[in-house]
């Protein structure tokens, strides 16, 4: 589950940006989950929102990752999630 901390939005959206499916608008300076069904529970947004604003419970998580790394076998680089998708 993705939450959004209205009182520390800025609206700057870094989120909006680094989110894979784009599932995230800036709305009223705000950000906000447009799609809950979408979002992969990946995490990116909350690694990259700068004032703790988004808290996101892992879910499914991010697909690319599953596949390389449970599939593949291929080990991350382990820099942490830059998305959209620079995996990783
Ligand atoms: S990165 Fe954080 S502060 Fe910036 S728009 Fe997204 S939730 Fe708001
Ligand atoms: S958890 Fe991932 S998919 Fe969901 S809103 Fe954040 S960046 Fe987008």
């Amino acid at each position: 589950m993705m939450n959004i901390i209205l009182s520390k939005c800025t609206g700057c959206g870094i989120c909006k940006k680094v989110c894979p499916p784009g599932v995230i608008a800036i709305i009223a300076k705000k950000a906000v989950l447009t799609d809950y069904k979408s979002c992969l529970e990946c995490g990116a947004c909350e690694l990259n929102c700068e004032f703790e604003a988004i808290e996101v419970t892992k879910g499914t998580g991010c697909f690319v990752a599953i596949i390389k790394e449970d599939i593949l076998k291929i080990t991350p680089k382990g820099t942490g999630c830059g998305c959209s998708e620079g995996c990783c």
